[in-house]
């Protein structure tokens, strides 16, 4: 069922509107797929996938650099799209086909590095007349389960290593950002003409759940909370699931830090894409004898941002809420703060409609009793804590159930053994939410931030199973091993293995 793109809400049953929330106007029905249509696109692809395996991993890099082709001629129509259903700036709607087309060349180049045939020397001397090998097999189906903030990153983002690796995707989008994503899916099928391995399902969280049910691997992003119910399905299957999830996430500041390069890292930091980044500043800690300055400066330029929607020409900083429902949790982070004696220095309220807008806030005077320094905000509000020293910076910003992402500014030196003890997945040292453009190295959560990693190595990795090949050259008619259980066959086995184990001469020799 096509995409009906109407200016009046027509959801019914099987529909589900899509809203533009810079202006609250509905901009499409999407017909909802159920679990037969979810089963019936899974079993399509599975059934070409096989020969998608077969083309090897240049065959599909070649599928994949005429999709980045694709996007790259593409990308205003794009941005158009993704203005349309995220209320992201042009300038933040712009960021999303660089990533992708890179990601796809980062992977079509290092695919064979990291998932091609291996050799591996038998580190055992009695194992050494074999020969061993590993290859590496796709998944044949992964489910992409992705969330509203990033509608292309983070579903083209996994889909990406998962096509290359010779798997088959279905991505089951957010139903409150699907139409990219959509148009993108239509254009590799009718356009580009590529192989019939890759697809959408659309709709809420039974949709999700089908698709749970029906591929091999499920690549997950959003909430821990929606990640605890899909990971209880897929143990129905024994499906595994990678787990990408939410953060709370520090920034600190060090006394020895340049303080124009802080303030500018945490403006951006906290309120990129409205502050609906999962690796978004959510708490800063700065160090005493620089912290009223920083918080003064800090507050400034925060008052500075433009909110506001602009058009194809950049215009604005500062875009709208997408998901009204995380509007809520935003304003009840700062009213739980307000009611504990916080301070709210800038910001705190809605901005006007249409359509739904939270103001840049900037909150002081915070501890780690209030839900801002406690739960994730997703939204454009930080709150800043003063610190002794860096130790207690450290204690502070490890005192969460989360661990994505952190960053921390000062000497290179100091940063980077501040950045060491921290418990995170990635730590930016003097610059903010970049590490999570270096595709080249891992990229994931500890504690509940999730569980599995994507980039690198471990974001291929994920989607392909290994198969030892332990080959035996022709050679005796009967292994050592074999039957019969002679004392003259056991006993010079055991001499064998005693000399090759023993680490000193005496066992070696047979001695105690
Ligand atoms: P969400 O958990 O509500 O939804 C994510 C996806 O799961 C959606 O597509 C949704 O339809 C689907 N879903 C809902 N119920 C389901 C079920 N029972 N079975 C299967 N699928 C189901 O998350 P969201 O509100 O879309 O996204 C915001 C969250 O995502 C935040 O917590 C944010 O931090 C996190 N996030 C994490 C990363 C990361 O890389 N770590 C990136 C972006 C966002």
């Amino acid at each position: 069922m096509a995409i009906d793109t109407v200016g009046e809400s027509r959801a019914t049953a099987e529909t589900f509107e899509v809203i533009n929330p810079a202006d609250g106007s509905s901009i499409a029905n999407v017909p909802i797929g159920g679990p037969a249509e979810v089963a019936a696109t899974v079993a399509r692809v599975r059934a070409n996938q096989p020969a998608w395996e077969e083309l090897g991993i240049k065959g599909r890099a070649r599928w994949l650099g005429k999709l980045r082709d694709w996007l790259l001629d593409h990308q205003d129509d794009i941005a158009d799209t993704m203005q349309r259903e995220t209320g992201k700036v042009r300038g933040e709607s712009m960021g999303e086909t660089p990533y992708v087309t890179d990601l796809i060349n980062f992977y079509s180049k290092k695919a064979h590095k990291y998932i091609g045939d291996e050799r591996v020397p038998a580190h055992s001397p009695l194992m050494k007349v074999k020969r061993l090998k590993v290859q590496y097999r796709p998944y044949p189906v992964v489910g992409v389960i992705s969330p509203w903030n990033f509608p292309l990153i983070l579903s083209l983002g996994d889909a990406i290593p998962a096509l290359i690796a010779g798997c088959a995707v279905v991505i089951k989008p957010s139903e409150i950002t699907p139409l990219g994503l959509g148009e993108i899916v239509e254009a590799w099928k009718s356009e580009i003409g590529g192989p019939d391995v890759f697809d959408v399902v659309n709709g809420m969280g039974e949709t999700g759940s089908a698709l749970v049910d029906e591929v091999d691997f499920v690549q997950f992003t959003g909430s821990d909370r929606t990640a605890k119910k899909v990971l209880a399905r897929a143990a129905e299957t024994l499906t595994p699931v990678s787990a990408e999830l939410g953060g709370k996430d520090p920034m600190i500041v060090l006394r020895t830090a340049n303080l124009d390069k802080a303030v500018n890292a945490a403006t951006w930091g906290s309120f990129a894409n409205s502050g609906q980044v999962c690796i978004s500043v959510e708490r800063l800690y700065v160090e005493e004898p620089i912290y009223d300055e920083f918080l003064t400066r800090f507050t400034d330029e925060v008052m500075k941002l433009n909110q506001g929607m602009d058009g194809p020409e950049h215009g604005q900083d500062v875009g709208a809420m997408t998901f009204p429902p995380q509007t809520e949790i935003v304003e009840s982070h700062v009213e739980d703060a307000r009611k504990n004696g916080a301070t709210i220095l800038t910001g705190g309220e809605r901005g006007e409609g249409p359509g739904d807008w939270y103001k840049p806030t900037v909150i002081a005077d915070v501890d780690h009793s209030m839900k801002v320094m406690r739960d994730e905000t997703f939204g454009p509000v930080v709150g800043v804590m003063k610190v002794r020293d860096a130790d207690e910076a450290v204690r502070l910003a490890n005192d969460s159930r989360y661990g994505l992402n952190a960053s921390v500014f000062g000497s290179t030196r100091q940063a980077e053994a501040v950045a060491r003890r921290l418990e995170v997945g990635t730590a930016n040292v003097n610059d903010v939410l970049t590490g999570f453009l270096a595709s080249d190295v891992p990229m994931g959560g500890w504690k509940d931030s999730g569980i599995g990693f994507r980039h690198g190595e471990y974001g291929i990795k994920k989607f392909v199973r290994p198969e030892s090949l332990v080959i035996t050259r022709l050679g005796s008619k009967r292994e050592p091993l074999y039957f019969p259980y002679t004392n003259e066959r056991r006993q010079k086995l055991l001499k064998l293995t005693q000399f090759f184990n023993a680490r000193d001469w005496r066992r070696r020799l047979g001695r105690r």
